[in-house]
């Protein structure tokens, strides 16, 4: 209405970590515009095609879930119900099996999407009133090996460049990562940079040829899997070379020696045959990095989304600690989050392997630590399910009930048949979520309408470690609530059930409450923004943590060289190369890789809605090496059968002339809503990193039939 005044409100972007300030324009329940913020350092203004098209995300019909929906039993419609009404049966549903069966019946799967104050309550419910450790999020599929990774080798889930690294450096390398289209906004700063400063190197490490390497001085196309062999070699090359910073090694680091040993056997002429690439491009890659003063590395799902994720991390931190290249300008391995909160969600501790302030629950320490802080006696000590354990932990009978929010399971985890196999089995799946279109809520019993951008007030934790304040710009539609808000009620109401002498420990008054809570229990810990508020966001903007009395916003880690471990020294692991999880044979002797749409985010229930976003890329296709192709006499469009020894799909084929003989390559977007069967993602691989439970979505062995 015309009467209405235009109001524009800072906030953040809703997609990935890169965590761009944008800022809404409104009229009332309209949003009008959505522009990128010239004042938040993290893009200074720009934004990808994603970001632009926020806008036209802001629907209030049909796409939203706009009432709770219940259904007593199984294979019935739901139909709508009271918000009221849906509490009190969470509550009662979640008193009822914790006295049946235990707090260990129940599992909680939660998202990278919720902001960091959705997460802090979740969290405190699952841990402090319902008394479990089993509540995990997306963010397992998304940097739960980089989040190990940085521990075993620098001692802290921290990562410790900053975007400003990208004009600095004068080697970049880009691991595992199609940053063109994951990060944008980014890829565009490095290209900018790059054309600027052409001498600076770019490296792109990527089995297919994507539009990442447009800017790239080299792309090692590697095999799958093969990425410990690659680093071990070329720092192989480095001590052969004498590339390293000795001095640094001997004051800053331990177990160099033993690393050592270790590469001998990884000369370049043997990461060759691993690899699937020249010893002389490995030798070059080694030298540009070891020579480059500013070295920094940008990875993401490449590395994280792998058997041995955890291993390939610490094979590339390792380069930089072996040459000093990290904790300085332009220098440093640099984790770039899929998730526009994974961060915040990891240091509130929403995990089932952390407590809030990068706490562990296997420690009793950390335990009674948090404990005093929330005010109870004791937290859980029995270790929780990480997300694709608590599927399994469903299919065995011991978790009952499933409390999924803003995440889509029955779309984005692996192997999808068992999932959805669990999400069947399930005594009762509650499944909070803003959109209406997810195919996960086929499986709900009870649906909980949440609230979403640009409908929340809260903050989010971007991937140069930048804390921003996320506003709402609308009020959210129908009876839906911001998601820190229908768990509040109901944890309100279990505890009236269970110990009510436990509601107080829900009862905020906003978002702000929440955080200053949270903020507290970073104190003492290497995170510490204890000195951090809702006020100095509102006064300095976006701030980098640590925040605390002594430190404020540093844009570097470790620049003194002093790591959080025991000794104060970075950690060389012992790691060796372990080959993919699944063999390729006879029967299937494809590669199979997935990855990102330039305009596409995870499940689509989001941007699929906006027609502009679905012209990129508008229908799946296996994409197929082109000479493979001929030789089983396929042309683009021919309908082809892709198998796993987990399912199969049949989609029309596509030659891509980036990909290298005997390799296959899927979109990850498509659900079943897309592609008739369970979705894209019932063929690949739930085989899991020992150490950060992170599967294998990078890589399956596949099979092709012809009709
Ligand atoms: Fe949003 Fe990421 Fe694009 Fe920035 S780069 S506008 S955060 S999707």
């Amino acid at each position: 209405p015309a009467a209405q005044p235009i109001r524009e409100t800072a906030s953040i972007c809703c997609y990935c970590g890169t965590g761009c300030g944008l800022r809404i324009r409104s009229q009332g329940q309209q949003v009008l515009e959505v522009i990128g913020d010239t004042e938040h350092p993290s893009n200074r203004g720009a934004l990808c095609s994603k970001g632009h098209q926020l806008a036209a995300t802001v629907r209030h019909d049909h796409s939203r879930i706009l009432q709770a929906q219940w259904r007593r039993e199984k294979n019935i419609p739901r139909h709508n119900i009271p918000l009221e009404d849906a509490c009190d049966i969470a509550a009662s549903k979640l008193a009822e099996t914790m006295v049946m069966h235990g707090p260990d019946a129940i599992g909680f799967y939660l998202s990278g999407q919720l902001l960091t104050e959705d997460y802090a309550v979740f969290n405190k419910l699952a841990r402090a009133l319902v008394g479990t450790n089993n509540i995990d999020t997306n963010s397992r599929l998304c940097m739960s090996s980089a989040v190990s990774g940085y521990i075993k080798t620098l001692g802290a889930d921290a990562p410790p460049a900053c975007y400003d690294d990208l004009e600095l450096a004068n080697t970049v390398m880009i691991a595992g990562s199609n940053l063109a289209y994951a990060h944008p906004v980014l890829f565009q700063r490095l290209a900018r940079a790059k054309e600027q400063r052409p001498a600076m190197k770019v490296i792109v490490i990527d089995p297919r040829r994507t539009d990442t390497c447009d800017i790239a001085d080299l792309h090692l196309a590697i095999t799958p899997g093969s990425d410990v062999a690659l680093f071990h070699a070329m720092l192989n090359v480095m001590v052969w070379e004498d590339l390293i910073d000795r001095d640094y090694i001997a004051h800053h680091t331990e177990g160099f020696a033993r690393l050592k040993q270790r590469i001998h056997e990884f000369t370049p002429q043997a990461a060759q045959e691993v690899c699937g690439v020249p010893a002389a491009d490995i030798i070059q890659c080694a030298r540009w990095f070891g020579q480059a003063g500013a070295a920094l590395s940008l990875y993401t799902m490449g590395l994280n989304q792998s058997s041995s994720g955890t291993a390939k991390n610490a094979a590339l931190i390792h380069l930089h600690l072996a040459t000093g290249q990290i904790g300085k300008p332009g220098a440093g391995p640099f984790s770039l989050t899929g998730q526009p909160n994974a961060m915040g969600g990891r240091e509130a501790g929403g995990m089932a392997t952390l407590l809030p302030g990068h706490r562990s629950p296997d420690n009793a320490a950390h335990r009674a630590e948090v404990a005093k802080l929330w005010q109870v006696d004791a937290l859980p000590a029995t270790p929780g399910h990480t997300a694709l354990d608590m599927f399994d932990a469903v299919l065995r009978g011991e978790i009952k009930v499933l409390w999924i929010a803003a995440t889509n399971p029955a779309q984005s985890l692996p192997d999808q048949s068992r999932v959805r196999a669990a999400l069947q089995k399930a005594e009762l799946v509650i499944v909070q979520e803003a959109f209406a279109n997810t195919e996960t809520l086929a499986f709900a019993d009870l649906v909980l309408p949440a609230a979403t951008w640009p409908e929340k007030e809260g903050t989010v934790t971007n991937s140069e470690r930048r804390i921003s304040r996320v506003r709402a710009a609308i009020a959210p539609p129908g009876d839906a609530q911001a998601d820190w808000r229908l768990v509040c009620t109901i944890a309100r109401k279990l505890a009236a059930r269970i110990a009510p002498e436990k509601v107080r420990l829900f009862n905020y008054g906003d978002e702000a409450d929440i955080f200053a809570e949270h903020a507290r229990s970073t104190a003492g810990r290497d995170l510490d923004y204890s000195a951090l508020d809702y006020a100095a966001l509102q006064a300095y903007g976006p701030q980098q943590w640590p925040y605390n009395a002594a430190t404020q916003s540093p844009q570097r880690l470790y620049v003194n060289a002093m790591f959080p471990t025991d000794s104060g020294r970075a950690r060389f692991m012992d790691v060796g190369y372990v080959p993919v999880a699944e063999k390729n044979s006879a029967a299937y002797p494809l590669r199979l890789t997935t990855g990102r749409m330039r305009d596409q985010w995870h499940t689509m229930s989001r941007s699929g809605l906006v027609p502009a976003l679905n012209r990129h890329v508008e229908e799946p296709f296996v994409y197929l090496h082109p000479g493979d192709m001929r030789r089983q006499n396929i042309v683009d469009d021919t309908l082809v059968r892709i198998k796993t020894k987990r399912g199969a799909l049949i989609l029309p084929a596509m030659g891509d002339d980036g990909l290298k003989p005997g390799h296959a390559f899927l979109h990850m977007h498509w659900g079943s809503a897309y592609v008739a069967g369970d979705g894209i993602n019932v063929l690949a691989n739930s085989a899991r990193d020992p150490v950060s439970h992170q599967p294998e979505l990078k890589h399956s062995a596949a099979g092709l039939e012809t009709f």
